[in-house]
């Protein structure tokens, strides 16, 4: 609808339940925006691309920059940055602070926060957030990316039985219908795209990438996810889980169940003495472990019931995550005798793009 959509769109924000994903497109050329806008953007864009850490939790992804973009026919360039949601009042102030409210058009916003904070968006900055549905946005932002992003944006691992051949290889993502999504943020959604147009939420769980970090910090006290995937990188999972061999002596041959499989999650700490020699590292490996593997079998049940082979995973879960992405690939590729392929994204929080697409007036 062309009466709501904002005149000049720069700026898109997803505030997921963990992650605020903001991103911003800094056009070539500011000579088409009238003075008023044009100083602001300019004040909120030496701030924005003048640095690449805002406070202490602020990032700016730079490797996800995407030069050479064309929204509503302006070059430029789109950048990405993001914080924990915790954050929100911080931003607003800066917000605040930036005049933010001189730009007429709002912002455009995704995710749930653009509910929830939307009225203080408004009393407090005096900025609309046109909101946008996050399922929509994100199924649009993955077809945006698979057409303007000139580097292999798609990849899989080949040879994923084979852990020291298994490799990052691109995917051509051109004809790529029909796939499934499991978007794993804080919670997952499992989506079934069957065209550009249509698509449908199947299932989902509540087991997500909030569930692996909540469990972790609990169980090994660290604080960060980046301190939890270095915890889970140096781990064990075999000495917390108890496997098939733990339970038969070996493989259960009649139903093709190899003894290293895992029967029971965190199976080990039924022992009070396993518990006492627990390490930090293996409960990391642990969670995390029980956590991919959980997801993927939901993912592999929903290929099935929906007849589709191709599955898309994304999700901040997997950033710096190549565990969980391995695992992914080990699980479809096995479970299914190789009929399944896991494939995933180079921005993975492909959410991140979806505003991109609102903004890119399509
Ligand atoms: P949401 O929109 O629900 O916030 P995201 O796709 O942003 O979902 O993913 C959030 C998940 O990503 C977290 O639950 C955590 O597992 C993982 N994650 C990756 N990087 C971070 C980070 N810097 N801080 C917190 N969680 C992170």
């Amino acid at each position: 609808d062309l009466h709501v959509r904002p005149s000049m769109p720069l700026f898109g924000m997803d505030i997921g339940g963990t992650l605020t994903k903001l991103v911003y497109f800094e056009p070539d050329h500011f000579d088409d925006f009238d003075q008023e806008e044009r100083e602001t953007l300019k004040t909120i864009q030496r701030y924005l691309i003048g640095s690449t850490a805002y406070g202490t939790t602020g990032i700016r992804d730079v490797h996800l920059e995407m030069t050479n973009q064309n929204i509503c026919g302006r070059e430029g360039k789109i950048h990405f940055i993001r914080f924990p949601t915790s954050q929100m009042p911080a931003f607003i102030d800066l917000a605040k602070y930036k005049k933010f409210s001189g730009l007429a058009s709002g912002i455009c916003a995704t995710g749930g926060g653009a509910y929830m904070f939307e009225d203080v968006f408004a009393s407090e900055v005096h900025l609309q957030l046109h909101k946008y549905d996050e399922l929509d946005s994100l199924v649009k932002g993955i077809h945006y990316i698979d057409r303007y992003t000139l580097k292999s944006e798609c990849y899989y691992f080949s040879n994923p039985l084979d852990p020291d051949n298994c490799e990052k290889m691109p995917f051509d993502f051109q004809d790529p219908y029909p796939y499934l999504v499991v978007n794993i943020g804080s919670g997952v959604s499992i989506l079934s795209v069957r065209s550009k147009y249509q698509y449908s939420r199947v299932s989902g769980t509540s087991l997500g990438g909030g569930t692996f970090l909540g469990l972790c910090c609990l169980l090994t006290g660290c604080d960060t996810f980046e301190e939890a995937i270095e915890l889970a990188s140096r781990g064990d999972s075999k000495n917390i889980d108890k496997l098939v061999r733990d339970i038969y002596g070996g493989d259960y041959s009649k139903f093709g169940l190899k003894g290293d499989a895992v029967a029971c999650s965190f199976g080990q700490m039924m022992s009070k003495e396993k518990r006492k020699c627990a390490k930090k590292e293996d409960l990391a490996r642990a969670t995390l472990v029980t956590l991919t593997n959980n997801i993927g079998s939901i993912a592999r049940m929903c290929a099935k019931t929906e007849k589709i082979e191709r599955v898309v995973f994304v999700g901040n879960f997997l950033r710096v995550n190549t565990i969980s992405m391995k695992l992914l690939a080990f699980a479809m590729e096995y479970w299914s005798n190789g009929l399944l392929k896991a494939l995933f994204l180079e921005h993975e929080h492909i959410s991140h793009i979806l505003e991109v697409d609102n903004i890119g007036c399509f």
